[in-house]
Order: C-alpha cells, then sequence, then structure tokens
C-alpha cells in the first residue's frame, strides 16, 4: 500500500510502526457552527483511509478531536449571551450527527481542548525547560521557532524566507516576541474569556499545541499517520512538528497526509469567505449516501469544485449501484437453483478481478475515483451476467461482493432499502413518544437513524413530515 507523504513529497510504501497496527490522527474542526461540506471532505477521505486499512486487517486506532476553545467560539458565546462550553457543545452534538449521517465511523478517541489542558500544561512546560519556550512579560509562552532545527520540513519552506516574509504579520501585543516567527503555546486571558490558571499566567492555550498533546495522550509520541486539509500544512502542522518533536524527542508522524479543498467556483469554501453549503443543506435536497460518492469521486489530493451538476451526476452513479444490489436481491429471493453451475463459476471467478482492480487503485494512495470505477465495471458485469435462471449461490457471490466494495467506501447501498415506509412511520411515532416523555436524546437518535438511512424528517405544524433525500 503507497501513501503520499506531504513530509517527503513522494508515494511511499507504507510500513506501520507496529506489525498490524495503525495509529492515526485527523484534526478535526472548530466547533461554532454547523460544518460545511468542505470541512466534511476530510472526514470522508479519511474514514475511507480507516475504512481500507481495517479491510486490510489492520487495527486501526483513529483519533480525531474537536477544537471547542477559539476565538469564534468565544465571539459566538459572547453575542449569544451564554457560556463558551454551551456553543461548543450545541455543535459538537451536531457535527456527531452530520458525521452519522454521512456514515463516517465513530472516532477510537474524539477528544476535546478544554479536557486536555493538563497535558497541554506538562508539555509547554517541558519546552521550556529544554529552551525551546520562553515566557514574556505579560505571561504569553511562545514557541521558539528558531530553536528547532527541522522547521519548514513538512511544508518544505526555509525558515529565512519565512523571516523576512512574516515580519509585517507582526500584531499588537506580539511585540514581546523574540523573533517574529515564535508562535503562541499559552497567552493570557481577556475579560469574559473561559481561562485556566497555569504556573506562566491564568490563560488559555494557543490552537496548535492541543493536537501534538491529544495525539500523544491517544497514541503515543510515535504515530504512523496524521492527517487534515492542506491549510493545515502550515502552520499548523509544521507547528505541532516543531512542539512534538522538541519535547518528546522522538520523529512525531512517519506519514502526512492532506486532502485537497472542495471548492466553488474554484474557489476554497469556507466559512470565512461565506462561499459554503452546509452538510444539513446538502442533505436536505440529496440522500447523505450522495455527497459521500461525490466527494470520493476524485482523488483526495485532487481539488474538487462543488455543483448541482456533479451532485446530480453523483446521485446517478449511486443509484446505479444500488438498483443493481437491488435487482441482485431480487433476483436471489426469486432463484430457482441453489448451486452454481460450472460456467456461474468462472464468472465469479471473473468478477473477483474487479475487487483486485478496486484493491490496486485503494494501495496506490487511496486512489477512490478509480475504485469507483472498478465498482462500476462490477455492476455492468453484475447487470449483463444475471438473469432469473442464476443460482443462489452465484448472486450471493456477486452481492457480496459489491456490498463490500461499496462497504470500503462508506457507501450504504443495502441497508436503506429494507427500510419500509411502515418502519419509518413506527419509528417518528417512538420519536414524538419520546419527546413528550421530554426523552430528547432517544429522539434525537431516532432522527439520526432515519437521517442516516437518507430520511429527512421535518418538524411542521401540521406535525412531522418525512421525505427520502
Ligand atoms: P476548520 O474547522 O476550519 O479548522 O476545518 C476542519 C477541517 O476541515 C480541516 O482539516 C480543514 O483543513 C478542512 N477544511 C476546511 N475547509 C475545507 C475545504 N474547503 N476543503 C477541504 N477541506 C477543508
Ligand atoms: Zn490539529
Amino acid at each position: 500500500m503507497k501513501i503520499y507523504n506531504t513530509l517527503s513529497k513522494r508515494k511511499e510504501e507504507f510500513e506501520p510502526l507496529e506489525e498490524g497496527k495503525v495509529k492515526m490522527y485527523v484534526c478535526g474542526p472548530t466547533v461554532y457552527n454547523l460544518i460545511h461540506i468542505g470541512n466534511a471532505r476530510p472526514m470522508i477521505v479519511f474514514d475511507t483511509v480507516r475504512r481500507y486499512m481495517e479491510h486490510k486487517g489492520y487495527e486501526v486506532n483513529f483519533v480525531s478531536n474537536f477544537t471547542d476553545v477559539d476565538d469564534k467560539i468565544i465571539k459566538k458565546a459572547i453575542e449569544e449571551g451564554v457560556e463558551a462550553s454551551v456553543i461548543s457543545e450545541r455543535y459538537i452534538a451536531e457535527c456527531k450527527k452530520d458525521m452519522q449521517a454521512l456514515n463516517v465511523k465513530e472516532a477510537t478517541t474524539h477528544p476535546k481542548a478544554t479536557q486536555e489542558i493538563c497535558g497541554m500544561l506538562d508539555m509547554i512546560g517541558t519546552l521550556i525547560e529544554k529552551g525551546h519556550a520562553y515566557r514574556a512579560e505579560d505571561g504569553t509562552v511562545y514557541y521558539r521557532t528558531r530553536s528547532f532545527k527541522g522547521y519548514g520540513k513538512l511544508s518544505h519552506k526555509n525558515i529565512d524566507d519565512l523571516q523576512g516574509g512574516n515580519r509585517s504579520l507582526l500584531v499588537s501585543g506580539e511585540d514581546q516576541k523574540e523573533d517574529s516567527l515564535d508562535f503562541v503555546l499559552w497567552k493570557p486571558k481577556k475579560d469574559g474569556e473561559p481561562y485556566w490558571e497555569s504556573p506562566w499566567c491564568n490563560g488559555r492555550p494557543g490552537w496548535h499545541i492541543e493536537c501534538s498533546v491529544m495525539s500523544k495522550r491517544y497514541l503515543g509520541d510515535e504515530i504512523d499517520i496524521h492527517a487534515g486539509g492542506e491549510d493545515l500544512i502550515f502552520p499548523h502542522h509544521e507547528n505541532e512538528i516543531a512542539q512534538s518533536e522538541a519535547a518528546n524527542g522522538k520523529p512525531f508522524a512517519k506519514y502526512w497526509m492532506h486532502n485537497a479543498f472542495l471548492n466553488i467556483d474554484n474557489r476554497k469554501m469556507s466559512k470565512s469567505a461565506g462561499n459554503f453549503f452546509t452538510v444539513r443543506d446538502i442533505i436536505e435536497k440529496y440522500d447523505p449516501q450522495v455527497l459521500r460518492f461525490f466527494m470520493l469521486s476524485a482523488h483526495y489530493r485532487s481539488p474538487l469544485n462543488f455543483s448541482a451538476e456533479l451532485m446530480d451526476a453523483a446521485k446517478n452513479g449511486y443509484d446505479r449501484i444500488v438498483t443493481s444490489v437491488s435487482n441482485l436481491k431480487y433476483l436471489l429471493e426469486n432463484a430457482t437453483s441453489d448451486t452454481m453451475s460450472e460456467e456461474e463459476k468462472k464468472l465469479a471467478e471473473e468478477a473477483k478481478g474487479f475487487t483486485a482492480k478496486f484493491d490496486e487503485a485503494m494501495d496506490d494512495d487511496f486512489n477512490t475515483a478509480d475504485a469507483i470505477a472498478a465498482i462500476f465495471e462490477l455492476v455492468k458485469f453484475v447487470n449483463t451476467n444475471t438473469d432469473a435462471e442464476s443460482s443462489r449461490e452465484y448472486l450471493s457471490s456477486l452481492k457480496e461482493e459489491l456490498v463490500m466494495l461499496s462497504d470500503i467506501c462508506g457507501l450504504l447501498v443495502e441497508k436503506k432499502q429494507e427500510m419500509l415506509d411502515s418502519d419509518i412511520e413506527a419509528l417518528i411515532e417512538e420519536r414524538q413518544a419520546a419527546r413528550k416523555a421530554k426523552n430528547f436524546q432517544r429522539a434525537d437518535e431516532i432522527r439520526n437513524e432515519l437521517l442516516s438511512k437518507g430520511i429527512v424528517l421535518e418538524d411542521t405544524r401540521e406535525g412531522v413530515k418525512w421525505k427520502r433525500a
């Protein structure tokens, strides 16, 4: 299995630190709003990487954080007149609903920055002791960037070029830095902001330190894969390397993976530019699986432009797989013979070739575009080589293969079809009862379960309405 490593700018053979195990950390969202579909790209891409590795037999320890202390969260909390944690908890819950709808597996651990302050104090203390960080007069702790010899190795930047370029970026309050390249590890509290006590001042952490600390705590000093969107290469991941390697004295992550942007009109989709659609916007119009399919239809390192036309094409593509599975099910239910004929044995063997093609594509730096093309070839093969005379054994073998490959991509092609109208209505009734009993957790669970199967609920004055996305 080959992975493109941002660190070496090459595809490298994947060799885990520990046989049969993968330690993987993916930087998660800052939770102050509903996530947009750009944020969903790394979630879907790295969930698919995880699923493929699990399919290959690896035990994957998958850690992904929530940044739940940040200027934008605090700003929103002040606007709403609530504690910052009210905002972050609300949007963590909403983010988890979207992830569930998109069939993104729960991380092994989903740490939150505010729960990891002790670890941050420890690491910052170590960095100061080792001369890699210093306290300024106002209590801010800065990382002494030039003290780390490998600085720039991930983003392939020369530290001296950075120095020149960044001087003008000094903002007020940062003039106590020894060097303009130094970045904040800990900063003094401002009025009305959440803060923690520390040996340096009452305050809160800078952004970069949380990932170094959470990765160390849940995965150890050295990990296999660290991932995120390409905007994180610099400075976030560069700074993480500087912190972790200086504090732990060991190489941090072996493979660095970065997804390219999801664009709209060839511009990065982002909250700040305002050119975004939330996942919620999209899954009200499309089955969440169509969005997942759309994301995987391009290689993760290629920019992907979002448009209604491409989503419609994704819908057609996804439907072709679902229909093929559905046809196989129908034939299976009505098959008259049990065991494979000699001819069918040969065909079933031939069909395995599509799995080999799929694996070959995924082994080549997770080329999901080609992997999906292999699924389509299998769909075509199924559609032309099955009929009412086919045996149960043969049909099952094809169905298993098609469902297995779809499942590696996290595409639900089977379960959803089993959702009959009567089942949906029974669940809606149960949800109403749960809400009446103020059991909002159960009510939410039901809503999410339905969402994950492509059923969207709408609470209207006339009662609850539902539709298939
Ligand atoms: P943020 O909440 O901005 O820290 O982003 C969370 C994750 O989403 C990070 O891995 C970002 O790199 C990624 N991300 C944000 N916007 C986009 C986009 N338009 N396309 C792809 N990834 C994105
Ligand atoms: Zn991070």
